[in-house]
């Protein structure tokens, strides 16, 4: 699809079209299943300052937390034996683990359980990345969150795009599943370099590719900017689904905090995969990225109860497995071999 195309898209007020399509091609190349990966929001502290995050550093109204590793270990198998197949561990970018530590978590998740372990802890060295993949980590999440340099420059003061991007290419000569997606709806973008975010989703040839809206957090630099909206980001779900056909796509959580049914609504253009948080209660008020986030004083069972009627009410069956990249595996579609 041109960049012309996709612009057709974004200003057309009629999607019907666009979401059949998407949810066409969802259920040829990755099927009925959704897959669940079981969201373990480990520690809220961290050494940025992004400005659209509530865990920025400069912000002192929220009371940091570190989930020690047995607590992490703990939290891990009680998804697994709730029946999850697998899991996220995602923090704040910090150094307040050693990475022995994390190392060794992985590995005891690893020999414990039969999880798939996909990790979303922010920007590393190469040789970090490589320790991680070593102990057994399968995936790696990291968004660019914008393809603008102007935007990324604004917003991400303590980094830069290049660099964002270098770390994915890391990643993927690492060995690891990689995910990368962007937040719709940031200060200053517009259809135009959502347009280029969507193409460089593209080019990045990526496992996963993780999209919601940009919300506004009272605790952050960006409290009076408006919010991403519903159909901007349900309508890039569904071109990313039809561009890159096979690859894992959630419905995120930000989407369910912005609308009620907006998960269903994306698992209904395109999106096959859900991230239920597992994380224990007690700390789940205190990983509030944006406000109005969902599931606060839930706990990981009623998260997956929820989710499972949740694919149910919609036709759809929750996936048996590790829910592994349909690229690895070549199951269908233009993947990558081996
Ligand atoms: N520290 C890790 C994990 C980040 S949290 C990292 O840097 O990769 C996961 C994602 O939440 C971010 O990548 C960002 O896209 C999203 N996020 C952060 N603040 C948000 C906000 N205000 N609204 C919507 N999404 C937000």
């Amino acid at each position: 699809m041109t960049r012309a195309e996709i612009i057709r898209h974004f200003n057309s007020d009629n999607s019907a079209e666009l979401f059949a399509e998407a949810d066409r091609v969802r259920l040829e190349y990755c099927g009925e299943a959704v897959h669940l990966r079981g969201l373990i929001e480990f520690s809220n502290v961290c050494a940025r300052d992004c400005w659209y995050c509530g865990l920025r550093r400069s912000n002192r109204q929220i009371e940091r937390y570190q989930m020690a590793p047995a607590e992490i270990l703990a939290a891990a198998r009680a998804a697994h034996q709730l029946g999850y197949k697998s899991i996220v561990l995602q923090s704040g970018e910090n150094d307040c683990y050693p990475l022995g530590d994390l190392t060794s978590l992985i590995a005891e998740i690893k020999q414990d359980t039969d999880l798939a372990v996909t990790l979303s802890i922010g920007e590393k060295t190469a040789a970090q990345y490589a320790a991680l993949k070593a102990a057994g980590a399968d995936r790696y999440l990291l968004r660019f969150e914008t393809s603008s340099e102007k935007i990324y420059q604004a917003l991400k003061p303590d980094s830069s795009l290049k660099e964002r991007l270098r770390c994915l290419s890391i990643l993927r000569d690492a060995g690891f599943q990689v995910g990368s997606g962007i937040m719709v709806g940031l200060p200053g973008q517009s259809v135009e370099t959502l347009a280029e975010d969507i193409l460089l989703l593209e080019q990045l040839d990526l496992d996963m590719i993780g999209i919601g809206p940009f919300i506004a957090n009272p605790l952050t630099p960006l409290k009076d900017a408006a919010s991403g909206t519903l159909a901007m980001t349900l309508k890039t779900v569904a071109l990313l689904r039809i561009i890159t056909k096979n690859t894992h796509i959630p419905a995120t959580t930000a989407m369910g905090s912005i609308d009620p049914q907006g998960r269903q609504k994306a698992l209904s253009c395109g999106a096959n995969v859900l991230m239920p948080n597992v994380t224990p209660t007690r700390h789940r008020q205190h990983y509030q990225l944006y406000p109005g986030k969902i599931c606060l004083n839930d706990a990981p069972e009623d998260c997956l109860f929820c989710v499972e009627g949740m694919a149910r009410s919609l036709g759809r069956e929750i996936g048996k497995d590790q829910g592994h990249s349909y690229k690895i595996k070549g199951v269908k579609g233009a993947g990558r071999p081996g």
